[in-house]
């Protein structure tokens, strides 16, 4: 039978496999934490507004104003499934909500 201890380890490799893989996914992006929550706020806000035209017009137009890596960055939203202004909400927000 497991003992409490056991289990607390278990829990803790478990987490820090975790936590290594977030801080990969991290490490990946284009673009600074901030930035990215930026983003999500700006669409969040532009997608009420204007709607999605089914292109990254919004996230275009950001990322030129922040003078970010503007192709580097849609080609890391695309692996997300962030292939137009609300599925980067709609996904990579999702996907990135809890480690930014
Ligand atoms: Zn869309």
């Amino acid at each position: 039978m497991a003992s409490k201890e056991d289990k607390q380890r278990k829990k803790g490799i478990l987490q820090g496999f975790k936590s290594q893989e977030q801080e990969a996914k991290i490490a990946q992006m284009p673009v600074s934490k901030t930035d990215l929550r930026d983003l999500f706020d700006h669409l969040d806000l532009a997608l009420q507004e204007k709607g999605c035209d089914n292109s990254l017009t919004l996230t275009d137009a950001f990322l030129e104003e922040r003078h970010l890596p503007v192709d580097q960055t849609k080609a890391w939203l695309a692996q997300y499934g962030g292939y137009c202004d609300c599925e980067v909400l709609a996904n990579v927000e999702d996907e990135f909500s809890k480690v930014i």
